[in-house]
């Protein structure tokens, strides 16, 4: 059931667009599998508005971008993150994590993948060029007040 959570996420991306409205733009990559991730992010009071991703690679790192947009787009910031953090938690608990299911929904399918520390890049490159972006966004917005 998990694996077709990823399929199905890879085969009908969510937030897979170029956002002409955003704050920040990062550009990820994971050389040990060749994935990579632009990805751009709106926040707009704090709240994270939008997020579009654009990229190529495995079907791990893609389908976890698109978990993650639909996962982190609309809450707030403060909330997004801490979904985040609960994921890299889980993907850096080598098999033996607990996944929160409240807090992570969709995001339990990569659970397995945790047992294969190659793969686990590929699952959290999306994650990581979010919070590189988001907090760019909030720097910027500091700098602009
Ligand atoms: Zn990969």
């Amino acid at each position: 059931m998990y694996q077709e959570i990823i399929l199905d996420h890879y085969r009908h991306p969510i937030g897979r667009i170029t956002l002409e409205d955003f704050d920040s733009e990062v550009h990820h990559v994971n050389p040990t599998c060749g994935d990579e991730i632009t990805l751009r992010v709106k926040i707009d009071d704090g709240v994270v508005s939008a997020i579009g991703h654009q990229g190529q690679g495995c079907s791990i790192s893609q389908a976890s971008a698109s978990v993650m947009t639909e996962l982190l787009e609309g809450q707030p910031l403060q909330r997004a993150l801490e979904i985040e953090a609960e994921f890299l938690t889980l993907m850096q608990s080598k098999g033996e994590g607990k996944p929160n299911e409240d807090l992570l929904e969709d995001a339990v399918a990569f659970s397995g993948v945790s047992k294969y520390p190659a793969r686990v890049k590929c699952a959290l490159l999306a994650w990581m060029a979010f919070k590189d972006a988001a907090l760019q966004a909030v720097a910027q917005t500091v700098e602009e007040q």
